[in-house]
């Protein structure tokens, strides 16, 4: 095992409706589709030395939508464009679960669906990442909440879900992201200024 690494940053970047088009449930490869911007938002974030990785509530799996296996080339294909571009997202980690599911094997109260902080978690151990900043940017309250609950800042986008969370949230008050931004591209710049 090696050594735990400190200091630096760790960005976990939502992926339907921040780092990809949103279209429901995606669950074929061919169907995705990066929002302008993504690459150069990751790049940012790697150029301003912060591993970046993706964090996925994928219930989609849990409900019968799609499978496990298809969730994952969804996610290998938005690496893939990424990387296409010289964007290094170190790995999108997910959450198949869903407490309400018709999957048996996925019907679970787990603690790695957003805004609960498992994905996070598990990506700091399994790359044995000590930050001092953490980030967070997503298109959804969960998305905020899940940063608020990892102590991490927060940016939330305008696309995919975002224009229409963005009011929910101005409308409650709460919970609030540090930026509410255009997009990835723009969290990037407001989150690293
Ligand atoms: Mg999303
Ligand atoms: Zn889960």
């Amino acid at each position: 095992m090696g050594a735990l690494k400190t200091g630096a940053g760790v960005a976990f970047l939502d992926r339907d409706g921040t780092l990809n088009v949103e279209k429901g449930y995606v669950d074929d490869p061919a169907d995705v589709e990066l929002i302008p911007g993504a690459a150069q938002a990751v790049r940012n974030f790697v150029d301003a030395g912060y591993v970046v990785f993706g964090v996925s509530n994928q219930s989609g799996v849990a409900r019968g939508f799609y499978t496990l296996e298809a969730a994952i080339e969804v996610n290998n294909r938005v690496a893939e464009l990424l990387a296409a571009e010289e964007a290094d997202v170190r790995e999108i980690f997910f959450c198949p679960h869903h407490p309400d599911g018709v999957v048996a094997e996925y019907k679970v109260r787990c603690e790695c669906r957003k805004p609960k902080t498992g994905m996070i978690t598990a990506a700091l151990e399994k790359y044995r990442l000590k930050p001092e900043k953490i980030i967070v940017v997503g298109d959804k309250v969960c998305d905020v909440e899940l940063g608020k609950n990892a102590g991490a800042r927060t940016a939330l986008v305008s696309t995919g879900y975002g224009a229409a969370e963005m009011e929910v949230i101005k409308r409650s008050g709460g919970p609030r992201p540090d930026f509410f931004a255009r997009d990835v591209l723009e969290a990037s710049r407001l989150l690293l200024a």
